[in-house]
């Protein structure tokens, strides 16, 4: 009995992995970065790409680029980014997949991924909920997902921190303005966050979560719209950080 057990397992692991090749023939994933086909066992982003993404291991490193900043503009805890976005490198490729080319799954990979090196950190290890930096309902409605969310979801599962998506609402759209300038002074005024259900959030330790972080202003405008309720604290991390 146990022999007809063991050959039936074995011809249901069989009989599956034959489905998955036809399905991966049919339909190849490939490589958020290079676009190679992914063999079975690697996921999302091929092991060549994947050990030789640019990680800037700032969650190490006080006074980092990305907290230097918001030196003078939010009181910060601390924030990092995973990894260094170039124009042309892996990441801008890995997050046109993510953000443009509907693979959100790679966002939440990347979550995963850094989520397990930020629990190992004194400071993120502090934090009590996750909220990603929101779009406006308009632009969700379009691209059916947040990118930041779907990587704060990886984040959320590997570092064992509630994300709390609806906390922090976007009342303007203000991504349909071309002109980058008019968009961040449009930021610094800091109306166009809005906080959903405050007493969830006071006096927590908040992990706000971004996709890109170049200049800092959308993440300022959130922090200081959070910084403003009692008790609360702010840190900050994204997936990639682009110098400007
Ligand atoms: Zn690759």
């Amino acid at each position: 009995m146990i022999g007809a057990n063991r050959i039936l397992t074995k011809t249901k692991h069989w009989l599956q992995t034959g489905v998955d090749d036809m399905i991966r023939l049919l339909y190849p994933v490939m490589c958020a970065s290079c676009k190679a086909s992914l063999y079975r066992h690697e996921k999302h982003i091929c092991n060549h790409c994947l050990v030789s993404l640019p990680a800037s291991n700032f969650h190490k490193e006080p006074g980092n680029p990305v907290e230097k900043l918001f030196w003078g503009r939010s009181h910060i805890e601390a924030a990092a980014a995973f990894l260094y976005f170039n124009k042309g490198n892996k990441v801008q490729a890995i997050l046109h997949e993510i953000k443009y080319n509907h693979r959100p799954e790679v966002g939440y990979f990347l979550g995963m991924l850094y989520g397990n090196e930020l629990t190992k950190s004194d400071v993120f290890s502090t934090c009590e909920a996750i909220i990603p930096v929101p779009l406006h309902f308009a632009k969700l409605n379009r691209r059916g997902y947040n990118q930041s969310a779907e990587f704060g979801r990886g984040l959320e599962k590997s570092m064992k921190i509630p994300m709390l998506e609806k906390s922090l609402i976007r009342k303007k759209d203000t991504e349909t303005q071309t002109k980058k300038a008019r968009f961040e002074r449009w930021e610094n005024v800091g109306s166009i966050f809005q906080i959903n259900q405050p007493k969830e959030l006071e006096n927590k330790h908040i992990l706000l979560v971004d996709d890109v972080i170049t200049t800092g202003a959308t993440i300022e405008a959130c922090a200081n719209e959070l910084l403003n309720l009692p008790g609360v604290r702010v840190s900050v991390v994204a997936i990639a950080h682009t110098k400007h």
